[in-house]
């Protein structure tokens, strides 16, 4: 892991904003990535839901963590997304859902430049079976945040295109729009009652899954806007809002009440599914550790070391720029 503060190697470029931009450097957006993490407790089996229950204020602070990384680790980014159609037409025909194999058609640089999310899902995910065995609830409790984030991000759609902000068709700020000021305008009126946990066999093959048909809400979420953004009268689709004490453009609330109408749901439903399948990797991690009793397991008490790795980071997120791609993944 590199450390890079760059606040006082750059002095950012602003571009005026002459569009709607939500002003965002996260995936789902904070808010909904703590929900999601917060929520997944909730459906977690006897055996398990006291622990979780007794750190929850843990999993679902650390739900960003892998955001926060992404200004101080130049490896993160990659893991957040993968942009699908990059692999040609019928896309799940090409890729091979193993990273060996993957790496071998199409080398590692790709896959990193393309994304990488399903196996980074997989990989947390047996990291998080070996802390089970381990009997090392910091590291269950880390390693369950930071894969929550992982499978929600894997549940956006935005996050499984090229076109990952609209750049591409001239409607630039819409992956911030979907993810962080939808959810944190409406995620109040969902039902976050998502039902069972269900024991998860193949990790990689759910992740791949999970993609597959977060990929198919792609066209539908770019296109209802383009729809919208031509039906709506132009000077009401923005407006200004305070953020962090500063005047932001922003998407006015009307109009993400139009957009949000119009994908009938799609937002709550891949927030519930999220919800479900943190929980059921998180179960199933434990299953697959032979389920240790975790009633005599202590809360996360993060050692010196990690206390100060831990503050570096957040102080290279507060004052840091984003390695990578800026703000949309
Ligand atoms: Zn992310």
């Amino acid at each position: 892991m590199y450390f890079i503060c760059f606040s006082n190697i750059l002095k950012i470029f602003r571009i005026p904003v002459l569009i709607c931009t939500v002003v965002l450097c996260s995936s789902w957006g904070f808010f909904a990535h703590r929900q999601i993490n917060n929520h997944a407790v909730f459906s977690l089996p006897k055996g398990m839901i006291r622990f979780y229950k007794s750190n929850i204020d843990f999993v679902t602070a650390h739900a960003v963590d892998p955001d926060k990384r992404r200004y101080v680790d130049t490896m993160e980014a990659p893991r957040h997304f993968l942009d699908v159609d990059r692999y040609g037409i019928n896309p799940f025909d090409h890729i091979p859902e193993k990273w060996k194999a993957a790496v071998a058609k199409y080398s590692e640089n790709t896959l990193k430049k393309n994304g990488i999310v399903p196996w980074q899902i997989e990989k947390s995910y047996y990291a998080l079976v070996k802390a089970f065995q381990a009997r090392d609830s910091l590291r269950i409790l880390r390693l369950s945040a930071d894969i929550g984030h992982y499978i929600a991000d894997a549940h956006v759609p935005l996050h499984t295109t090229e076109n990952y902000n609209g750049q591409l068709t001239n409607q630039v700020g819409i992956h911030g729009l979907w993810e962080s000021r939808l959810p944190e305008l409406f995620a109040d009126q969902y039902d976050y009652i998502v039902g069972k946990v269900k024991y998860i066999k193949d990790p990689l093959r759910e992740a791949w899954k999970i993609i597959r048909h977060t990929f198919h809400y792609k066209d539908s979420v770019l296109m209802i806007e383009a729809n919208l953004s031509k039906q709506f009268p132009a000077d009401k689709k923005c407006s200004f809002s305070k953020r962090k004490g500063k005047l932001v453009r922003n998407y006015s609330r009307a109009y993400c009440r139009a957009y949000h109408a119009a994908l009938n749901g799609m937002v709550e439903r891949q927030m519930r599914a999220s919800i479900l399948a943190v929980a059921s990797f998180w179960y199933s991690a434990w299953v697959d550790a032979g389920q240790p009793n975790l009633a005599n397991f202590s809360s996360g008490v993060a050692s010196d070391q990690e206390r100060k790795h831990a503050e570096k980071e957040e102080q290279c997120y507060k004052k840091g720029r984003i390695i990578g791609r800026e703000e949309e993944h």
